[in-house]
């Protein structure tokens, strides 16, 4: 066993395939500092991952890979308490232990970081003081039907029941995810994970659908104070229904969501016709999906999606959900997808070499959860996993293959390329509504209508339009009703064809 030490970016890829041990030898003379010497533990490979190699050389070649430097969040206080999750027992003690028996924690370019102590002043920055209060006193409090009533109010019930220290837990999950977000704020980190965060249903004074705190609304106001423009990326089965919401009124974060929308199915909302209110009108982009999608299906609407949304909206900083309930196997029995799936689309938006906050979320089979989170861990690493899963205290749950893999379902794909092709070029007509406001030339032409309007305004300062100030409201009209228009320009990568071609392979 050698020692992993710091590494060169571009080229040791194509070096040192194949031959892992020179790769390693390869880190040495990397211009990378600070990253700490460790051994390269034996069940996984210091070379591009398998998912990173079937990546068509198209457009995203630009991105080349990068040896990125990660902070795991982790603590023993953190996984017990995560651990008590009333709808997700022990998962968190399954992901972090698989993670750990693959050897990544003691990989070079990772760091683990103990998360800081979250109070109740980080909830309250989204969430309403009767909600935090209630959650701390029933913290300590039994089950009781005294407190039925202003439970059920708060949505403390069904889905979402009450269990013991869930006030700790909240704090905990809030704090992890935090540590997160200053691992990046700090500049030291390219990509921060935190496996036991990404709730994305819990709303301000509600807890809802398994989420009783909403720890990626708070990571992203707390990166907004860092960077002009945040992505949110929501891979999970569900629609990111209460991180949408929060967001849907301004421009400073873009949310995408990629779920199953289908009648009767949870939450409900996550129609491509939402796409936000006033200044986040078209920062909101929903793109609806029907059962059994695979992993070349789906990883293609992510792509073409996710790099015209870059192109448009041009973040400075990502965050991922990364809910593994989107895998074959799990109990919501709809997506067809594995690891590759959802691996190659992690990959395809860490190659922006953005500062990357990747979470977890639903994922209700919890040796796939702990293999999926596993994998995206190696994907953030740059490096491969032997596919034995190594022996460890949970190895039996991984019967009866005990393979890092997972296999695919032959249940039929209700995803027609018509109706795929329909919502991705109605994506990419909104998405296109972004990059025009955006623009130097609109952005002028916009400024100079404002300016004008304004100009108006000041002698009429009572009007009103739709209840807000009439310069306003006539912007939010012209941009709505397409005025800006740019023309297309031909053989964009916006032009579906390659996609479907792509597809049809
Ligand atoms: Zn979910």
């Amino acid at each position: 066993m050698e020692k992993c030490e710091q590494s060169t970016t571009k080229d040791h890829q194509e070096r040192d395939e194949g031959n892992p041990q020179r790769g390693v030898k390869r880190l040495a003379s990397s211009p990378v500092t600070n990253l700490r010497e460790k051994e390269v533990p034996t069940a996984i490979t210091p070379a591009v991952s398998k998912v990173t190699e079937k990546i068509p050389t198209d457009q995203v070649a630009q991105f080349a890979p990068k040896l990125r430097r990660v902070a795991y969040i982790w603590s023993p206080q953190l996984i017990d308490l995560c651990n008590l999750l009333p709808r997700v027992l022990h998962r968190a003690s399954r992901v972090h232990t698989l993670i750990e028996s693959y050897g990544l924690l003691t990989y070079g370019p990772i760091t683990v970081l103990p998360p800081i102590e979250g109070g109740k002043e980080h909830l309250l920055t989204f969430h309403s003081q009767e909600y935090v209060d209630l959650l701390e006193f029933l913290n300590e409090e039994e089950d009781s039907e005294k407190w039925m009533e202003k439970k059920e109010e708060f949505g403390i019930s069904c889905d979402c029941p009450s269990f013991p220290r869930i006030f700790e837990v909240a704090k905990m999950i809030v704090g992890a995810s935090l540590t997160g977000v200053q691992a990046l704020t700090s500049k030291e980190y390219q990509v921060a994970i935190n496996w036991t965060g990404g709730w994305h249903h819990s709303r301000r004074d509600e807890a809802a659908g398994f989420c009783y705190v909403n720890d990626i609304v708070i990571s992203l106001l707390k990166l907004t104070e860092s960077f002009k423009r945040v992505l949110y990326i929501d891979l999970d089965l569900h629609h990111g229904d209460a991180v949408q919401d929060a967001f849907a009124h301004t421009s400073r974060i873009m949310t995408v969501s990629f779920h199953k929308y289908s009648p009767g199915f949870y939450p409900g909302t996550g129609s491509v016709e939402d796409v936000g209110y006033g200044r986040g009108r078209y920062h909101c982009v929903n793109v609806p999906l029907e059962d059994g999608i695979t992993d070349v299906v789906f990883y293609t609407v992510v792509k073409r999606v996710m790099f015209e949304v870059q192109k448009a909206y041009q973040p400075s900083a990502v965050v991922i959900q990364c809910g593994a309930d989107c895998l074959v196997g799990d109990p919501m029995n709809s997506f067809n997808l594995t690891l590759k799936g959802i691996g190659n689309c992690v990959d395809f938006i860490l190659r922006w070499n953005l500062p990357t906050l990747l979470l977890g979320g639903g994922g209700y089979h919890t040796p796939n959860t702990a293999r999926c989170w596993t994998q995206l861990t190696a994907v953030a690493l740059g490096v491969r996993l032997k596919s034995e899963i190594p022996d460890h205290q949970f190895f039996l749950e991984y019967g009866p293959d005990y393979q890092l893999e997972i296999t695919p379902s032959n249940r039929p794909d209700l995803n027609t390329k018509d109706c795929l092709r329909t919502t991705v070029q109605t994506v990419f007509r909104r998405v296109r509504l972004v990059f025009q406001v955006l623009s130097i030339g609109n952005w002028m032409l916009v400024q100079f209508v404002r300016w004008f309007l304004n100009f108006i305004h000041r002698s009429c300062t009572s009007v009103m339009m739709d209840g807000v100030p009439f310069t306003s409201a006539v912007i939010e009209k012209l941009v709505s009703a397409e005025v800006f228009l740019w023309r297309e320009r031909p053989g964009g990568p916006g032009n579906w064809n390659g996609c479907h071609h792509y597809m049809s392979a």
